[in-house]
């Protein structure tokens, strides 16, 4: 199914399909960690690690999104462990992006590393830049974050490909409705649902999606055998959020575009970053790659205390980390240690309706 809309339709139906008179229209939450298991139990339900059928549920709207399997896990981390898990081995050579998520690099520096794995970072602007000979996997997340630099995902993976090797790429920040690296050529989709695909800041979730039967696997055994299994209230919750995605995201994407225009005109604004701005300098690879510029803006004001000013002063902003919620949020990316100057802001654009929002912004930053 490649038309959105027609997608975004039959995500809100995917359970209805097989009901008898009298069956309940939503999902059940499968509380059960044992199922009835007389004689041979091939084919059946066997245990909670392994089986779940809240999980089903949530991974048939996620697959449904994707338009590939995929594999529900609790939380984004763990869904990008079992991805880097299934793809590499001893000796691998690893490329990833050194402005990606900060625990990916984590991961990489002290986990993967010690278990024989030699990784390289490098910018996700200069990602493209060749130089996979010899490289079994490269990472991308673009846009990258808070940076908002793009990377090509179709031009890295047919390069990557023809080198040998193979991608897998964190699309957290754009949603398999806002950019589908799988269609682009990732053999391997990974991504935070604990952002705008649950939406409410009430869950961590996170999935792994691939179109490779072999890979697809290996995820799933993964999963059940380290045992980072989802809750099946996690997964009701997220089906549930799931649902609400392409109403959200439409609505949050139109604000943000609006927030960017109006807040890149303030005089308080020394810099404003937003991927499909006709002055960020791979606007034409946003335009080409994502349908929207996405929830988050880089907003850079004079230092850290105007900003502080501007995050707090404005009543529709929570101060805090993370994104892809209901309510619009904001916070300083420099107090994590981020590359970035200490008046350096994230916004990350809500559902609060936009006559509203963009008033009390430019009003907040006025006052700052
Ligand atoms: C939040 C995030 C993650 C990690 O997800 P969790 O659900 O917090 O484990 C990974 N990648 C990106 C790009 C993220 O924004």
């Amino acid at each position: 199914m490649t038309d959105p809309a027609a997608r975004a339709a039959a995500l809100l139906h995917l359970h209805h399909d097989g009901l008898e008179p009298g069956d309940p229209l939503r999902a059940p939450i499968g509380l059960s960690s044992m199922f009835h298991l007389p004689g041979d139990p091939s084919g059946l339900k066997g245990y909670g690690r392994g089986d779940n059928a809240t999980w089903e549920a949530a991974e048939a709207a996620l697959s449904h999104l994707e338009d590939a399997p995929s594999v529900l896990f609790p939380s984004g981390m763990a869904a990008i462990t079992a991805g880097l898990m299934a793809m590499l081995k001893a000796g691998d050579r690893l490329i990833l992006p050194s402005d990606g998520y900060y625990t990916t690099r984590l991961l990489s520096e002290r986990v993967l590393e010690r278990f024989g794995v030699e990784a390289e970072m490098r910018p996700t602007a200069r990602m493209a830049e060749g130089g996979f000979d010899g490289v079994s996997l490269v990472m991308l997340e673009t846009p990258s974050n808070p940076g908002l630099d793009l990377c090509d995902i179709a031009g890295i993976a047919a390069e990557v490909h023809a080198a040998g090797g193979r991608v897998i790429c964190d699309n957290t920040t754009m949603t398999p409705l806002g950019q589908r690296p799988l269609d682009l050529g990732a053999d391997v989709v990974v991504a935070s649902d604990t952002k705008a695909p649950n939406g409410h800041s009430d869950v961590l979730a996170g999935h792994v999606a691939t179109r490779d039967a072999e890979l697809l696997e290996r995820v799933r055994d993964w999963r059940k055998i380290s045992g980072a299994i989802p809750g099946p209230m996690d997964a009701w919750l997220l089906l549930r959020g799931l649902e609400t995605l392409e109403v959200r995201l439409s609505r949050m994407w139109a604000t943000a575009e609006t927030v960017a225009d109006a807040l890149a005109a303030h005089p308080k604004v020394e810099r404003l970053v937003y991927p499909t701005r006709p002055d960020h300098p791979q606007a034409d690879l946003a335009a080409r790659q994502m349908s929207s510029g996405g929830t988050l803006i880089g907003l850079t004001l004079a230092d850290a205390e105007t900003a502080t000013r501007f995050i707090t002063g404005c009543p529709y902003l929570a101060s805090a980390t993370s994104f892809g919620g209901v309510h619009s949020s904001a916070e300083r990316r420099a107090r994590w240690g981020d590359e970035v100057p200490g008046g350096f802001v994230r916004l990350s654009i809500g559902c609060e309706p936009e006559a509203a929002l963009v008033p009390a912004l430019i009003e907040a930053l006025d006052r700052a």
